[in-house]
């Protein structure tokens, strides 16, 4: 153990046991029991079930469920979004990286868009999950990224719809699109670290249509079913 590990020990993201020897913020323990769902390629996506029939996306695709057995996966998940630890984007996608390989061998992207926060929400936390994650993809799969396309102006506010799934909606001024005219013909993934109701991909997307994007498809690290929506009523 090194000088610095005996005053600054590392602890395993999920358990928050001791790491003696450490090249990853994962235990042995934890790392070799994760659940790590998955969908195959050639189904239609639940996510994409999911959406609005009205949005029309070329592709959609989530490597992890949002679910009760997949706890663990999820603790790496709150690390990110709630407890200040950025690095548990890059845990997460070195975790998703053979699903998303094989996701960037079937489907070309020219542009990966992140779901943009609001810049009072990035500067409470520090940065914003769905951007590194995007970021980090980004790199592993040689796409092009644009943190600037798409603008969170407004803070979120959701409105119930009364229909029975309450789906909800958020308010299309939330997002704004600024698109070149180059622009609108390239295919691009917009990217989010967890698709609850849907609804958030759903606005980032009908900002990019307002501005003539052709091509739009949608990619989450986590999915949330429906079955588990209703607990999961925190993140839209
Ligand atoms: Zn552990």
């Amino acid at each position: 153990m090194g000088l610095a590990a005996l005053f600054f020990p590392k602890h395993c993201m999920i358990c928050e046991r001791i790491i003696e020897h450490n090249s990853s913020h994962l235990c042995v323990l934890c790392a070799s029991s994760l659940h790590l769902s998955t969908y195959a390629q050639n189904i239609m996506h639940p996510l994409r079930l999911q959406l609005d029939k009205k949005i029309v996306v070329q592709t959609a695709y989530a490597p992890f469920i949002n679910a009760p057995y997949s706890a663990q996966l999820i603790r790496i998940l709150h690390a990110l979004k709630y407890k200040k630890q950025p690095y548990a984007a890059k845990i997460l996608c070195a975790l998703a990286r053979p699903q998303l390989s094989a996701f960037f061998e079937h489907h070309p992207f020219d542009v990966i868009v992140p779901v943009p926060s609001h810049f009072l929400k990035k500067l409470k936390r520090g940065y914003n999950p769905a951007e590194l994650i995007a970021r980090e993809i980004a790199k592993e799969h040689g796409v092009a990224l644009s943190s600037k396309l798409l603008l969170q102006p407004k803070r979120k506010a959701a409105q119930a719809l009364n229909d029975k799934r309450q789906r909800t909606q958020i308010r299309p001024e939330t997002f704004r699109a600024k698109v070149s005219q180059k622009q609108k013909r390239l295919h691009m993934l917009l990217v989010d670290d967890v698709c609850t109701t849907g609804a958030t991909l759903a606005a980032c997307y009908w900002a990019l249509k307002m501005q003539g994007v052709e091509r739009i498809s949608f990619l989450s690290l986590f999915f949330t079913p429906l079955e588990y929506e209703v607990k999961a009523t925190v993140d839209l």
